[in-house]
């Protein structure tokens, strides 16, 4: 029907419907876990349009491993499709990394920033949402679920913060909140959104019964950064290198760490999948570990890389590779990816030893 040509009062009618449905559209923030797909369930089943995102940071959260707050990717895209949803992805780079630095609310027991984090990926979605003519937000977020991000009082201060107030639902703790702008305008149904509060997954489990939702994802605690070991890690190269690149950042979610000095860190690969990562991983600089007659780890050096660093490095490989009884003196080389390597012979490190270098265990 051509608008234009329509009499005045059905122009205005259209128009009206047309302001209306988009008020209607929600933008859900997937976190990857069950809670939000079950918030965008309850939305879908009232007839109201869904756009969602999923947020990828350096953090645990690359598409081909976890999605935010560490939920494995591949259950999640059977999901996606069992909603029908169409799901766009946004990567928090470098913006994401200044915050994780310096969180202005603080971290939770380890290096997670998870108030900060949340404004970060709603302050986007917000952008998301004006951008492409939504009226308002969906979380997954159940009330009292973590007891640094998930309160009243954080959601209040967190929406007041983005100017968002009112314009974030949270369908699964909906009816213990205040109503949001789309229930008091009647867009969404609040008698059909639900009371769940803490951290119980009981009521959570019936829903994906009811709906048929099979592989359902795990609870997670979290990404990366609320893991102790992770965390400890990162600080530790922050510590000794606050402008850290990506690079840096990639190498802490694999093998065991050492710090060798000040300026040099030595990685073991802890598998196969470890080694080869490491391997494409290493930069033109780094020098590169292996046990010379034996299956064992890929070791890096990354930093300042001299001798007694070396030497330790292939002493630590020595150490994890598959050495039969008897033999003492290995053959280790040590050189850059690709380059010419030396090789050196080396006793296995004791671990009484290096465990004072090691960083993060794992
Ligand atoms: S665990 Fe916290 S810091 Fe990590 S993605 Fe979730 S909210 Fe963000």
């Amino acid at each position: 029907m051509d608008i234009a040509r329509s009499p005045p009062i059905i122009r205005r009618k259209l128009r009206l419907e047309s302001l209306q449905n988009m008020k209607r559209k929600a933008v859900a923030l997937l976190s990857g876990g069950l809670d939000s797909m079950l918030a965008v369930r309850l939305l879908l089943d009232q007839g109201i349009p869904v756009a969602a995102i999923r947020f990828i940071t350096h953090f645990g959260c690359d598409p081909v491993s976890a999605g935010s707050c560490g939920h494995d990717v591949e259950p999640l895209v059977k999901l996606w499709g069992h909603l029908g949803l169409e799901v766009k992805m946004a990567h928090l780079g470098q913006e994401y990394i200044e915050m994780v630095k310096n969180p202005p609310h603080g971290r939770g027991k380890n290096m997670n920033p998870c108030v900060d984090c949340r404004i970060m990926m709603l302050d986007w979605s917000r952008e998301f949402m004006d951008r492409h003519e939504g009226g308002f937000l969906v979380t997954g977020e159940v009330l009292n679920q973590r007891p640094m991000s998930q309160t009243l009082a954080r959601f209040h201060e967190i929406d007041n913060q983005l100017g968002l107030k009112g314009r974030v639902l949270r369908p699964l703790s909906a009816k213990l909140l205040p109503p949001t702008i789309p229930e008091i305008e009647g867009l969404v149904d609040r008698s059909r959104l639900l009371d769940i509060s803490g951290r119980g997954r009981t009521r959570q489990y019936e829903l994906a019964r009811r709906w048929g939702i099979e592989d359902v994802p795990q609870p997670s605690g979290g990404c990366l950064l609320t893991d102790p070991g992770y965390s400890a890690r990162l600080r530790d190269l922050w510590d000794h290198d606050p402008d850290g690149e990506v690079r840096d950042l990639n190498f802490l979610r694999v093998g065991r760490h050492f710090r060798a000095s000040e300026r040099c860190k030595i990685i073991v690969g802890r598998n196969e999948r470890e080694n080869a990562m490491i391997e494409a991983f290493a930069a033109p600089e780094d020098v590169l570990v292996r046990a010379r007659d034996h299956v064992g780890p890929v070791t890096i050096l990354r930093g300042e890389v001299d001798d007694p660093a070396v030497r330790q490095a292939a002493m630590l490989t020595a150490r994890y590779a598959d050495i039969p009884d008897g033999d003492f003196l290995i053959a280790v080389t040590a050189g850059p990816k690709g380059g010419a390597s030396r090789t050196l012979f080396v006793t296995p490190a004791e671990d009484e030893t290096f465990r004072p270098m090691r960083v993060g265990l794992r």
